[in-house]
């Protein structure tokens, strides 16, 4: 199998985003929880998205994980490979962007490297060279308070050769609307000139799809899920990939028990559990006894008398008043990280006992359950709801449909919607 594209993310959550984007432009499209061990074998793709946590770390460490996910990505036949940031273009003077773009581009032997985080259907925009967020520039975006990496600048050519050891220019706008030729000129005069990166311009996602076209013909980009449905669409508008329908990828059924398992405590899951009790049964932990170390060993007794009748749903969520008292009790950290780690005992043995369909309904949660079960990696399927795919683990001992969602996404029905397309 050669891969048409290889996508390395600075952090889970936008690796996820961008595997649903490549899914949504007809890319089977697989994203891996780390650098994937060599031997992990995977379905017939067009893309893969290595998720890495690179995004606030040592840039010298953001570097090195990066290049092994190249490596990787390379060995599987991908000719180019997105170095997928944030569309906020997140990161300080001292890296990451720069540092591992100037690596991947040394590593690939390319002169120069198309950069930009547009993404406009999410409002992200990027005009001569200045990242607007909505109607407002960058700088005067929420992001200027940021906790780890504030944006004090919007300039984004100014912004990135802070970072970088080479120079860095603009692809303006009046260049990428005249087309792809007109793209590769600028980029050739650039190169002559000694930049070794360019801040392209988009507004429009025609705007991606030119950028797109053009950057394929290169070794590395860099961008957010909006440059990856630049580069996916040109992919297929080439001919190079073959569009799938979503449907397809989720329509092998797996077979097997169901379940969710409900940490989020957020008001769309709270009203997602409550509706799910018209439908199937629901158990409430009661997070006092599972703090007080009594195991999840009673609601794995209840579970298993109902796994073999349909779905079950077992939720340690509660109101806000409930979640503070706990909270006072034993601390934020220690009860989160306690009632995680709860969920995922009762994840690793609901699997054991044969469930093979299992919806989880929180971030955090999400987290700890795909670690515990030590998923490689998923194939990325039909959405549940707007950003929600259901997830095909690959790499895993057994075939099993995953549908991992952050608190605040998906309608009511959330969990019954989810069961209905997890065969
Ligand atoms: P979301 O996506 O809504 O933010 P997360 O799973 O990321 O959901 O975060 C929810 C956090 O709340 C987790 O750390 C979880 O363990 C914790 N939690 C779950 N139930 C309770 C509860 N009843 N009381 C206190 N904390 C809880």
């Amino acid at each position: 199998m050669t891969l048409a594209l290889g996508c390395i993310a600075d952090d889970y959550t936008g690796a996820s985003d961008l595997a649903n984007t490549l899914t949504r432009c007809g890319l089977r499209t697989v994203q891996t929880i780390g650098i994937p061990a060599d031997d992990l074998e995977l379905p017939e793709v067009d893309a893969v998205v290595v998720s890495l946590k690179s995004r606030s770390i040592e840039p010298g460490l953001a570097v090195e994980r990066s290049r092994a996910a190249e490596k990787w990505i390379r060995g599987r036949g991908a000719s180019h490979v997105l170095f997928k940031i944030c569309s906020t273009f997140d990161s300080t003077d001292r890296g990451n962007i720069g540092p591992v773009m100037d690596a991947l581009r040394a590593d690939a032997d390319e002169a120069i490297v198309l950069v930009t985080p547009a993404f406009p259907e999410t409002g992200r925009t990027v005009y001569q060279g200045n990242l607007f967020v909505g109607s407002v520039p960058l700088s005067e975006s929420p992001l200027k308070d940021h906790p780890l990496n504030p944006m004090h600048d919007s300039n984004l050519v100014r912004v990135l050769a802070r970072q970088s050891a080479k120079t860095v220019g603009l692809l303006d706008l009046a260049t990428v609307a005249r087309g792809p030729d007109a793209v590769r000129a600028h980029l050739a005069d650039l190169i002559t000139h000694g930049f070794g990166a360019a801040i392209a311009d988009a507004v429009f996602a025609r705007d991606l799809e030119t950028i797109g076209a053009v950057a394929l013909e290169h070794r590395v980009s860099v961008g957010a899920s909006g440059l990856g449905l630049g580069l996916a669409r040109a992919l297929v508008a080439s001919g190079r990939v073959k569009a799938v329908a979503t449907t397809e990828l989720s329509a092998m059924a797996v077979g097997g028990a169901a379940a969710c398992l409900a940490g989020s405590c957020s008001q769309a899951t709270l009203r997602q559990i409550a509706h799910a009790e018209q439908t199937m049964p629901v158990l409430r932990l009661d997070p006092e006894r599972l703090l007080a170390g009594e195991g999840v060993g009673p609601a794995l007794a209840w579970a298993m008398d109902r796994l073999g009748k349909g779905p079950i749903l077992i939720a340690s969520s509660s109101t806000p008043d409930q979640v503070a008292a706990v909270q006072a009790r034993h601390g934020r950290d220690a009860a989160g990280h306690a009632i995680e780690q709860a969920m995922a005992d009762l994840a690793e043995a609901l699997v054991q006992a044969g469930v093979r369909r299992l919806v989880v309904a929180g971030g955090e949660t999400s987290g700890a359950v795909v670690d515990r079960l030590g998923i490689p990696g998923f194939l990325v399927g039909a959405e549940i709801a707007a950003g929600v795919p259901v997830l095909r683990a690959v790499g895993a001992p057994a075939p099993m449909l995953l549908a991992l969602k952050s608190g605040n996404f998906g309608g009511v029905d959330f969990f019954a919607d989810a069961l209905a397309l997890m065969r």
